[in-house]
């Protein structure tokens, strides 16, 4: 471990915006996760684009992340409501199908 680094040899770098994945905790760049979208009309669902309106989740592009998400029901907690088993399966079926 070298601790003496110096923070003025540190190069500029522009700020990454970090997310944190509502599965696993860890913070990555956007581009390594998923979106989860609450719409305006309830509907609940992985957003491929990152361009749907609505509340946003993430989650790491990981099968182990989007299995954890199911099996702890940890919509239900992010978006505090009632998540029908169904928009899980759903949600699994879709991810495993882009892969
Ligand atoms: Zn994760």
């Amino acid at each position: 471990m070298t601790e003496n680094r110096t923070r003025s040899k540190m190069p500029k770098v522009k700020k990454i915006p970090l997310r944190q994945c509502i599965a696993c905790r860890e913070l990555k760049q956007k581009k390594d996760m998923l979106r989860i979208v609450k719409n305006a009309e309830g509907a609940i669902f992985l957003d491929f684009s990152g361009k749907a309106s609505g509340r946003g989740a993430y989650i790491c592009d990981s099968q182990e992340c989007i299995k954890k998400l199911r099996k702890q029901r940890l919509i239900n907690k992010v978006f505090s409501c009632e998540v029908d088993d169904a928009v899980y399966a759903a949600i699994e079926e879709e991810y495993l199908g882009k892969k």
